[in-house]
């Protein structure tokens, strides 16, 4: 596929042109300087790196950033994700010269504002969860997730109890529970959802026993329902030996409403930079703190931030606290990303937070009800839902002909991202739904206004919506083979291979 397109920008080997490299004016370097290299690093060839001209560079990524799609731009109900406002105070927070210049090895005295900080959020977490400790290490939520699991299996061990190998997982889960069940070596039991898409207490507890590690839940789940046979699930967890997690990616539906901790959870995560304000997206940095209860403390990862007597604060030193399953991560943790969750909820406060959650839900159920009303699509679970809902687009394919990839592809013609499709897979045309709650009644309104135009246009002239979108940079991609086989090595088309490293 060309890269160049009327709205597209050309690459930087196409802007290329011999001694247009601003760089070259760069003053001249020692005349030794290559010799103080061993040879065997000294490239043979030079580097195949593009000359462009500065101000050409600066267009260059200037143009680029305005093809990309963000929440600063417009409305991104992408479901599960969270994709709400940031607000900008948090990142001049972030790059206060005191937290951002600080080295990562720096001595635990010259770090003391970066070490209370970030002992200060984890108490935050834990008063917001329930949870009675908490590790910030991970750097994303599936990466807390594997850290959740590891102490789980590093509490079974520690009492010899080891014939635990199964970890039971509801198929409204999020993707990544069953993958790191997986990696963290147990096998996973797939649990049927019940038609009201809570756990089918049945089902479950036919798989739970005396081999169960674990179950892994994600409340609010993926069809944006709170779980409400939790305390029947949890009760039968315990009783079986077994721990429960919790997936608390969809925190921002139950802020100040459900502590996790306090319910019987006994480990569980959360993705900071959903819920307490981090520009995410693009793969970006996030972190995913862990929360547990009491006996699972002594597993955390180390080292853990101490607080000493006197009221300063220090790394745990390594072999301090032997049972723990050791790093996850370099050094602390994403700072900058938890700086930002610190700012976020001491800005917000406790009843702040709660309203957080309180407008994300009130949100959900209006555009939920507004879809519902009109029955272009249908909104299969009864009853309210929580930060996120499901709308299918089984009925208007059969109607018409016109898939939710079809209606997806389309919103981008109207000006919005589309919300997350064929997730869950539990559902046939599904479109998960998260509007959050940072956006205003009117982009609500217009939001669910384009899909029901959308539902119109796939009636009246179907090839508009099928060959949509028409506004794009791009057209339709091979998704399948941009997921299969990401190669997105750029190769001249007419002119010679530029000279690659030796
Ligand atoms: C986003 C998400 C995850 C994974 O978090 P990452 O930070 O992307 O690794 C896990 N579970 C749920 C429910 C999520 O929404």
């Amino acid at each position: 596929m060309s890269v160049t397109g009327p709205k597209l920008q050309p690459t930087l080997f196409e802007l290329s042109g011999t001694g247009r490299a601003a760089g070259r004016r760069i003053p001249a370097p020692p005349a030794d300087a290559l010799d103080r290299l061993p040879a065997a690093a000294r490239r043979a060839v030079p580097p195949a790196l593009p000359e462009v001209d500065e101000a050409s560079l600066v267009r260059h990524y200037v143009n680029l950033s305005q093809l990309n799609w963000g929440v600063d731009t417009g409305f991104y109900p992408l479901g599960s994700c969270t994709m709400k406002y940031n607000p900008k105070v948090n990142e001049w927070a972030a790059r206060l010269p005191g937290f951002a210049a600080l080295h990562p090895l720096a001595p635990d005295e010259t770090a003391q504002g970066t070490l209370e900080m970030l002992w200060e959020l984890e108490r935050d977490l834990a008063e917001i969860s329930g949870m009675d400790a908490v590790t910030l290490q991970p750097a994303a939520g599936a990466q807390g997730e594997l850290t959740g699991m590891l102490v789980v299996r590093a509490y079974h061990r520690a009492r010899r109890d080891l014939e635990r190998t199964d970890v039971l997982i509801p198929d409204s889960a999020h993707g990544t529970n069953p993958a790191t069940a997986s990696m963290a070596g147990f096998r996973t039991v797939n649990i049927p959802s019940a038609p009201d898409g809570g756990v089918d207490l049945e089902a479950f507890r036919a798989a739970l026993g005396s081999h169960t590690a674990a179950i892994m839940i994600t409340n609010p789940s993926t069809l944006g329902l709170f779980e409400r046979r939790i305390v029947e699930l949890l009760e039968l967890v315990h009783a079986a030996g077994a721990l429960a997690y919790m997936d608390g990616a969809n925190l921002n539906a139950i802020l100040g409403r459900f502590r996790p901790g306090e319910a019987g959870f006994d480990v569980m995560h959360f993705n900071v930079h959903k819920t307490f304000s981090t520009p995410h997206g693009g793969g970006g940095p996030g972190a995913g703190p862990v929360g547990v209860r009491e006996p699972l403390i002594p597993f955390l990862p180390a080292p853990r931030v101490l607080r000493e007597l006197g009221g300063t604060f220090r790394l745990e030193r390594p072999g301090e606290r032997p049972a723990s399953i050791g790093r996850m991560r370099g050094h602390v943790g994403n700072v900058g990303i938890l700086l930002r969750a610190w700012a976020y909820i001491r800005a917000h406060g406790a009843d702040g937070l709660r309203e957080v959650s309180d407008d994300a839900v009130l949100a959900a159920n209006y555009l939920r009800g507004r879809l519902e009303a009109d029955g272009a699509y249908e909104v299969p679970y009864p009853g309210p839902c929580a930060h996120e809902f499901i709308a299918s687009g089984a009925g208007l394919k059969r109607a018409t002909g016109v898939r939710t990839l079809d209606v997806a592809k389309r919103l981008i013609d109207k000006g919005y991202h589309p919300p997350t499709i064929y997730f869950p897979h539990t559902v046939d045309e599904a479109m998960l739904i998260e509007p959050t709650e940072t956006e205003r009644l009117e982009t609500l309104d217009a939001f669910a206004d384009a899909l029901l135009e959308i539902a119109r246009e796939a009636h009246e002239t179907p090839e508009l919506v099928t060959s949509a979108p028409h506004s794009a940079p791009v057209r339709r991609l091979d998704e399948a083979t941009a997921a299969r086989q990401p190669n997105l090595r750029w190769r001249p088309e007419n002119r010679a291979e530029p000279p690659r490293p030796g």
